[in-house]
């Protein structure tokens, strides 16, 4: 098999700013792997919240010997190698991750949610993601989210109070809010938290620092809205200490090295009583659409990232009335704009 990998600046339509960052361009990698004529689509959207770039991405994949594999079927042990090669990197671990199951997709001529024996039609919907802003911006987010039933709001900044109140004047959607560890002691969390219940929040994502699990229990036995790990929970063996201190994980291929240790997530979660969302960087169609491959599986997705992007260069999944609808192709189901 074959590995190749170019560096592409995905632009976002509306300056994205969370509790920590702001930015107008985010860049990935889209990488190829091509065996016998057929190409499998992956991509890596590193985060600096995890230590990663583009040029850490880069530099892990050229370290990869890909050529001495040539059984795409062999998905543990050619997995199982790219983990090991150095520790985390888990968008660029993702990024192989993802091609070579879309290539074993496009191999058997199934869409991975058939592989896997999933009801295609029991994708959940998706939330629309608002990023923090100064309110005529907000309201103007709101108004263009028009066609998505549920809004996944950031906080964490200083103007929470009047983000929501903002949002409130113009809708009362379902909204889910999203901390970003923006709450930094567990009274302001707690604080927020109640006021957040009485304005139509169905649960609140990551409230506090990923490390201060002791102050997120603190808080959980004080609130009544369901608590999300985000950063608490990003690969396979988090899952099991947020048992008792979060009601659910939110599982993002790029934070879990892919596919098949997103699966191994999921399950975990059910065993340990845990609601299962699965959620996204901002990426273009190929991170998301196989992301949404395991969305029949979740209770909650978040899978906007491409929404959010003007210059998406492969269409996918579509979201129809808010709801994920997975294409009728192989694989993650993507294809270039072009073809
Ligand atoms: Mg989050």
């Amino acid at each position: 098999m074959r590995l190749s990998y170019a560096r592409f600046d995905l632009k976002l339509k509306h300056t994205f700013t969370i509790s920590r960052s702001s930015r107008d361009v985010s860049p990935v990698d889209l990488v190829q792997i091509e065996h016998n004529g057929v190409i499998g689509f992956g991509e890596a959207a590193p985060s600096t919240r995890y230590g990663e770039s583009v040029d850490s991405v880069e530099q892990f994949l050229s370290k990869l010997a890909f050529e001495k594999f040539d059984d795409p079927f062999q998905l543990e042990s050619v997995l199982t190698y790219v983990d090991c090669t150095a520790p985390d990197n888990s968008s660029a671990k993702a990024a192989v991750d993802i091609a070579l199951h879309d290539l074993v997709g496009k191999l058997l001529g199934l869409p991975l949610c058939v592989y896997w024996g999933l009801d295609r039609e029991k994708t959940p919907l998706t939330s629309f993601t608002i990023g923090i802003d100064a309110p005529p911006v907000i309201e103007q987010k709101v108004r263009e989210a028009e066609e998505y039933p549920i809004l996944k709001i950031k906080l964490g900044g200083t103007n929470d109070e009047e983000i929501i109140r903002t949002i409130r004047k113009v809708t009362q959607k379902t909204l889910r809010v999203d901390a970003n560890e923006g709450w930094k002691t567990r009274e302001v969390a707690v604080e927020r938290i109640k006021w957040l219940e009485q304005e139509g929040v169905e649960f609140i994502e990551q409230p506090m620092p990923a490390a201060d699990l002791r102050g997120t229990a603190w808080v959980r036995e004080r609130v009544n809205l369901p608590l999300i790990a985000d950063e608490s929970s990003a690969r396979l063996h988090d899952v099991p200490k947020l048992q008792g201190v979060f009601d659910g994980i939110n599982i993002k291929l790029m934070k879990c090295a892919g596919l098949r240790e997103a699966m191994r997530m999921i399950h975990t979660a059910r065993a340990c009583g845990l609601k299962v969302m699965v959620g996204c960087m901002i990426e273009s169609s190929v991170g998301i659409s196989a992301a949404a491959q395991l969305s029949p599986l979740v209770d909650y997705a978040d899978l906007d990232g491409n929404v959010l992007v003007s210059n998406d260069p492969f269409e996918g999944v579509s979201i129809v009335n808010g709801k994920l609808k997975l294409p009728n192709r192989p694989g993650i189901g993507v294809m270039t704009k072009s073809d």
